[in-house]
């Protein structure tokens, strides 16, 4: 939306993958945080609420409740804004990053070597993000 709103540019196209069930994961197994990348910043916050507050104060002051209820971890990490919120966050944790292709395949990343310039990550046309893996251990 900030492409529309910021630099006016119109879509032909535009898929909504905010309900993809496969991406809206989010859930601890073993010592693994697993973050889908279609889970919203409120969603995340309502879940660090109790186990992981300082995670939980960051994401209470990210914009506004109505964008919180509607942006996506995967949103602002793909948009590769320098000003983005959340990547500070996951290198903090040295997340790994899931990216799954159109034929089936994943890949992981880590974040720390994602980004590879502004606006420019390794995203490859064909892939998005599916998920973020953050170790606990
Ligand atoms: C009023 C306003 C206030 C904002 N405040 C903040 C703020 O305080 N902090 C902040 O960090 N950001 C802020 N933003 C920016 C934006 O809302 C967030 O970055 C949000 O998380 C983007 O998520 P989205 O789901 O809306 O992504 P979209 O805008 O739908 O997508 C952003 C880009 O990511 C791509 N993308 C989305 N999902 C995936 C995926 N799963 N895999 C691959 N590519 C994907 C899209 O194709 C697009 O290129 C603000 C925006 C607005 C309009």
């Amino acid at each position: 939306m900030l492409e529309n709103t910021q630099r006016y540019r119109d879509f032909d196209t535009l898929i909504d993958v905010s309900c993809v069930a496969e991406l809206k994961q989010l859930h601890v197994a073993e010592t693994t945080l697993t973050i889908g990348a279609s889970v919203t910043y409120s969603e995340l916050e309502a879940f660090s609420k109790t186990q992981y507050p300082q995670m939980n104060a960051l994401l209470s002051r990210i914009a506004s409740r109505q964008i919180r209820n509607r942006g996506t971890i995967g949103g602002n990490v793909a948009n590769a804004s320098p000003i983005a919120d959340l990547p500070p966050l996951l290198l903090a944790f040295d997340a790994d990053i899931q990216l799954l292709k159109n034929d089936g395949s994943t890949r992981a990343v880590n974040i720390s070597d994602f980004y590879l310039g502004y606006k420019k990550t390794q995203l490859a046309s064909d892939e998005m993000i599916a998920s973020f893996d953050v170790s606990l251990g």
